[in-house]
């Protein structure tokens, strides 16, 4: 039973890669340093790899900023504004995802069910695929290792993964470029053959989404073709990130040397496999250390699954991490200052080497353990009945029309009511007196008492401004769920935990290492201080369970589901605490939950089934009086527009700058009933709209075609996300206008004659 690994981290111990990389980039070193820098960081990595016992180490795997971005270098879809006369490889591939003061950069998305966040290539008219490397070129680090003594397996991201991840010109779409990928990854296979590479590995993730007839057909072309032309190197494919449930028999059916799969992510892989069988001529890889987890390996559990799935298929098995080692930290061993009992439930990448090794032995010897009958593996990592969950979370009483009555008596806000998301610019002097604090230069109190002066200048800025609804503007706060990780207990954080988001920036997620209780109050305190400022509302400002959850290293023991409702019950307390202390209007924002559904239709439904009851128990139980607001960042939702009204939340922002005419006709055709504001000002450029633009675009949500008569009543008018990576100067100006467009759109609306919207008859 052999071990593999498919990826590794790249960014080094201490962050080594990202602040070598940023010395470059400011001109301090120049490209052969950092490029020896980083070679000794895949030899780092190698060689540790090869001494816990691993027997197919990747290279190839390792980039500077993104694997997706080099694959589109790598076979020519570099589109013709980055065809940069003299640039290096390494300054086009940084023009392309940074930009430069001419060029725009390629867009960025979230790379599947993880938080890194890869570049998407552009393929165009213009583009021939063709592999634009020599065999030296494209299998530098495999030659690198080898030439350090350590045999490993080019890892590279295949086709089809590729070609549907990518955006497209007018008119094309992977099929157009099936054929010219088949023949560009065919020449990196005949590269390899030149060098007498043995073995190369394909990561084809794209087909744990959701995979229609017309697109298995394209993977099997491709493929056809590709393994046609091996001409003797072995080829195999990985499929991390979920379950071939569409393909399945498909890819049993092409004659790949081997295939890995997640049973981690894709639990379903275990049924497909039991009801379909598996090849016995064909190598399985098995993914079952969590790759994108901190989670100590079941070993019974994994020994088990390993011998169900080897008496099933009879095929030569391997142990596997589920996906790439690039999602979670280096090591445990810098992480001296965790309590012991949380260190020792905990595995980061290195630790998960030896995992695998011992998985493996265990499995191989039969003397090993009594298990080996029951399916028990895989079942351990499912959740258990979430549409329980769903039942039991009650929807506030009154109902929501009902409240909006109550509430409009009460808070007497104009039409159209003006309000921002949260923050507000976390400027150079916030992040100084952070620094300051941390290197105790000043103490606690100075620092509470110097954040509490923003807060003021914040809140009498807007009152003046003339904001309808205010906010205090985060200044206490780094990071909307670090800082509800920090107060909350159940939480650990580790000290060097980063984790690669995208390109030289790193995050370091918390951990949650215990039941979640609300051990104090969070933010109150602050909230009413900030409230006696002014008579205007003042929002108290919370982040919602599943965005808690998604930015975290979740538990295994319990699903994900027990864990947002531990969190959800947490926040409850303090909701009911600042409804008790005064605060009229609570936000509770869920920036990610949106963003973290599955890809899969049909799981969506499960995950919703938790995401948005846990929503609903935070604030189920507060007076009708008070209001409730949501934040989402993101504007595509159309699909699950009830689930979301099923929040139950009085008002929700969200992410539309870009679509909030063409989204605002699509929730008001859909009967939506929570009251919305569609950002009408797109806060992530630093760009200034012009106060006629605002006003065009609030009288074009309020003049959708299709609305009911309450549409214009539902109505707010806001900014698309939070300021906190805004500019002071740019905040100050397009809030001005943003006034200046309500004022003239409220005006507008008066004339045109209330009742009707936009004065139609
Ligand atoms: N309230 C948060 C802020 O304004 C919301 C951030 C977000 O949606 N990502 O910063
Ligand atoms: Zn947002």
């Amino acid at each position: 039973m052999f071990t593999q690994v498919s990826g590794w981290p790249r960014i080094g111990a201490g962050r080594a890669l990202k602040f070598a990389t940023e010395s470059w980039l400011r001109g301090e070193i120049d490209e052969a340093t950092l490029q020896a820098k980083a070679a000794s960081l895949r030899l780092n990595a190698w060689n540790g790899m090869k001494a816990a016992g691993i027997d197919r180490i990747p290279s190839q795997d390792f980039s500077f900023y993104d694997g997706m971005l080099d694959t589109a270098i790598r076979f020519s879809a570099v589109p013709a504004r980055f065809r940069i006369a003299g640039a290096s490889r390494l300054e086009t591939a940084f023009a392309m995802a940074r930009g430069t003061p001419e060029r725009a950069p390629l867009p960025m998305k979230k790379w599947f069910i993880t938080n890194y966040h890869y570049i998407v290539p552009e393929l165009d008219g213009d583009t021939e695929l063709r592999l634009a490397e020599s065999p030296e070129e494209a299998f530098s680090g495999w030659l690198e290792a080898r030439a350090a003594g350590i045999d490993t397996v080019p890892t590279f991201i295949g086709p089809w993964t590729f070609l549907s991840l990518s955006r497209y010109g007018d008119g094309l779409g992977p099929s157009s470029f099936a054929d010219g990928a088949a023949r560009a990854w065919a020449e990196l296979i005949a590269a390899a053959a030149r060098l007498g590479v043995p073995e190369i590995r394909f990561e084809e993730p794209a087909l744990t989404l959701d995979t229609g007839e017309s697109e298995n057909a394209l993977f099997v072309r491709i493929w056809e073709r590709l393994l046609a032309a091996r001409s003797g190197v072995r080829i195999t494919a990985g499929f991390p990130f979920g379950d071939i449930r569409d393909s399945w028999d498909a890819v049993a059916a092409l004659p790949f040397d081997g295939i890995a799969l997640d049973f981690v992510d894709g639990a379903r892989n275990l049924d497909l496999l039991r009801e379909r069988g598996f090849p016995a001529d064909r190598e399985l890889g098995v993914g079952l250390v969590n790759g994108r987890n901190v989670r100590k390996n079941r070993q019974d559990d994994s020994v088990a699954l390993l011998r169900e799935i080897a008496r099933r298929t009879g095929a030569p098995l391997g142990v596997e991490t589920s996906c790439s080692l690039l999602h979670v930290p280096l090591s445990l061993a810098e992480e001296t200052e965790l309590d012991a009992p949380v260190r020792e439930g905990l595995a980061f990448a290195s630790e998960k080497l030896g995992e695998l090794v011992s998985v493996a032995r265990k499995a191989e010897n039969p003397l090993q353990s009594s298990l080996g009958e029951g399916d028990k593996g895989a079942d351990g990592f499912r959740a258990p009945g979430s549409e329980y969950m769903n039942e039991t979370v009650p929807f506030r009483s009154p109902s929501r029309s009902e409240r909006r009555a109550i509430q409009a008596a009460r808070f007497k806000l104009p039409p159209l009511p003006l309000t921002t998301i949260g923050s507000f610019p976390q400027s150079a002097e916030v992040r100084a007196l952070r620094s300051r604090l941390r290197s105790a230069q000043i103490d606690r109190s100075d620092y509470d008492r110097e954040i509490f002066g923003l807060i003021r200048d914040c809140v009498l800025y807007q009152e003046r401004l003339g904001l309808d609804v205010l906010v205090h503007g985060e200044f206490e706060r780094n990071d909307m769920v670090e800082f509800f990780a920090e107060s909350l207990a159940g939480f650990a954080f580790t000290r060097h935990g980063w984790v690669q988001s995208y390109g030289t920036r790193c995050v370091k997620p918390p951990v949650v290492s215990g039941d979640v209780r609300r051990a104090r109050s969070l933010t109150a305190d602050l909230a009413v201080r900030a409230q006696s400022l002014t008579d205007k509302p003042v929002k108290g400002m919370l982040t919602g369970p599943a965005t808690i959850l998604a930015w975290s290293f979740p538990r295994e023991d319990i699903s994900l589901a027990e864990s947002a409702f531990q969190i959800a019950r947490a926040l409850r307390e303090e909701v009911l605490e600042l409804e008790r202390r005064g605060i009229a209007i609570i936000q509770i924002d869920e920036a990610a939950l949106r963003e973290k559904m599955p890809a899969r239709k049909a799981d969506r439904h499960a995950y919703l089934a938790w995401a948005i009851p846990a929503f609903r128990l935070c604030h189920a139980s507060v007076r009708p009086e008070t209001q409730i607001h949501t934040h989402m960042c993101y504007s595509d939702f159309t699909e699950i527009i009830h689930d979301i009204d099923d929040m139950d939340a009085d008002v929700i922002t969200f992410e539309a700058a870009r679509s909030a005419e063409s989204l605002a006709e699509t929730l008001a055709r859909e009967g939506f009933e929570t009251a919305v504001g569609p950002g009408v000002w797109d806060i992530h450029s630093p760009r200034v709209p012009s106060t006629e633009e605002l006003t065009e675009r609030i009288l074009a949500m309020v003049r959708v075609p299709g609305a009911d008569s309450g549409w214009i009543d539902r109505l707010w008018v806001n900014p698309d996300c939070g300021l906190k990576t805004r500019g002071w100067a740019e905040t100050r100006a397009s809030l001005e206008n943003l006034v200046a467009a309500t004022l003239a759109a409220r005006e507008a609306l008066a004339s045109a004659g209330k009742g009707a919207p936009g004065g139609r008859p």
